[in-house]
């Protein structure tokens, strides 16, 4: 290793381009995950190079963020949109288009750190073409999510090949909960080194507003139950358990409830179609005049929302991590979540939200009414949300954890060998 890639690291992202517009169908957690991780790292003085699949002719090939940080799109595949399921066709390509990248620039990264499980792929590919150290983020996991869903993509079985694969051969595996550590144990293999570091959240920009101010900027009287859910939609996320939740509220009728269903959709693509579903049951059941649909909430708008909501939502049916919740917690808004995955390790029950079971649209009406129906319980959780965010999750934090893993592997021996000059096709 030379000087000039002395702290010089790959994040590998195919699919979720760090660099792009979140709160959109394909984009959520994972680029808002791999850009905070990036930027973060950057300033802890490594530089930082953030591949992903370009997906579009008009995207800029190289997006600087920071001095240290910046997003480099390959061509692999079409330039255009491409659905996640069918993105493996074209990882084969991406390993190509990194190793000329890399010869063109004369860098070698000394280490990648890959996030999902196409980018898994890659990674274990680019480890048989020269001598590379992985770590590893899953994202989501196949074994949990295809559980919950009620069709299985034609993928699914080489996913959960790959998932498995580098879990066994990675240097370091990123749980980033101890409910993620255990699924990967119990559902994938008992092989292979996990680390848990969490995901993070920017502790500067959540919970600098007031609520006050928050709720006049967005003309909601200060009398007023509000309840938010941000996020993609996408069925796994629950939001119709939301809708149906409130629908049954002991407050309804009784106070002002607003409830506010934020994010991005397309018409025509499957997150438009979710929405209109959605936007069907609230109609349905009779909510229509208190109940919103802002769109995508951008950088300046979200914070905002968080700070004017008495409660945030978050219904989700599988949730590896669940950035909403932190980010709501950080802003002192208690979280009512559903008690699967990593959501059990943000939200403290009874400390700093509350827990329901998945789907139980009943259970999920009981928690919100107890929080909007006693303003210091509300208080409370909310003060002691923010706390624990400030504790355990900030970028700053999570950024540190990681780069110790990453110095600690760099400067470990290898023990693994290329076997190979050139990558396969996949
Ligand atoms: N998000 C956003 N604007 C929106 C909708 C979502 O900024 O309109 C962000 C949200 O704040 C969070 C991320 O998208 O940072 C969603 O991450 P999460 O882990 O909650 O869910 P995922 O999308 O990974 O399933």
């Amino acid at each position: 290793m030379n000087n000039k890639n002395q702290k010089r690291i790959a994040l590998i992202s195919v699919h979720g381009d760090p660099a792009i517009e979140i709160g959109k169908e394909e984009a959520g957690g994972q680029n808002v995950y791999v850009r905070q991780v990036g930027e973060a790292l950057g300033k802890l003085g490594w530089q930082v190079d953030m591949f992903t699949r370009k997906a579009s002719a008009e995207q800029a090939k190289i997006v600087e963020h920071s001095e240290n940080c910046r997003t480099i799109r390959l061509t692999a595949g079409p330039e255009e949109f491409v659905p996640r399921d069918n993105i493996f066709g074209y990882a084969s390509e991406f390993v190509e288009a990194f190793l000329q990248y890399q010869q063109q620039t004369g860098y070698r990264y000394p280490l990648v750190h890959t996030n999902y499980w196409i980018s898994s792929w890659v990674g274990m590919e680019l480890k048989k073409a020269q001598s590379i150290k992985q770590v590893h983020t899953y994202h989501s996991l196949g074994a949990i999510k295809y559980k919950s869903v009620a069709t299985v993509p034609l993928i699914a079985s080489k996913r959960l090949e790959v998932e498995k694969r580098v879990l066994e051969t990675a240097e370091r595996i990123v749980a980033t909960s101890p409910q993620e550590k255990e699924h990967m144990r119990s559902h994938v293999s008992p092989k292979g080194n996990i680390d848990i570091i969490p995901c993070g959240t920017d502790i500067h920009r959540f919970g600098a507003i007031d609520s006050k101010i928050a709720r006049q900027q967005l003309g909601i009287s200060p009398e007023s139950k509000v309840v938010f859910y941000v996020g993609r939609f996408d069925e796994r996320k629950g939001i119709e358990t939301l809708v149906r939740a409130v629908a049954q509220l002991q407050l309804r009728g009784k106070e002002d409830i607003k409830l506010i269903i934020g994010g991005g959709s397309r018409p025509g693509q499957s997150d438009g179609i979710e929405r209109d579903r959605i936007e069907g049951i609230v109609k349905e059941l009779g909510m229509s005049d208190f109940t919103s649909f802002p769109g995508r909430l951008g950088d300046v708008d979200l914070p905002v929302y968080y700070a004017a909501a008495d409660v945030c939502v978050v219904p989700s049916h599988y949730e590896p991590f669940g950035l909403v919740a932190i980010e709501a917690m950080a802003s002192g808004t208690p979280v009512v979540a559903s008690d699967v995955g990593g959501l059990q390790f943000t939200v403290v029950p009874e400390e700093t939200g509350l827990l329901a079971p998945p789907k139980d649209d009943a259970a999920f009406a009981v928690a919100i009414d107890r929080i909007l129906s006693d303003t210091a319980f509300r208080n409370r959780l909310g003060k002691a949300a923010r706390q624990r965010v400030e504790d355990m999750f900030s970028w700053e934090g999570v950024a540190k954890q990681l780069g110790e893993l990453y110095t600690k592997l760099m400067t470990e021996t290898s023990t693994v060998v290329p076997t190979k000059k050139k990558a396969v096709s996949a």
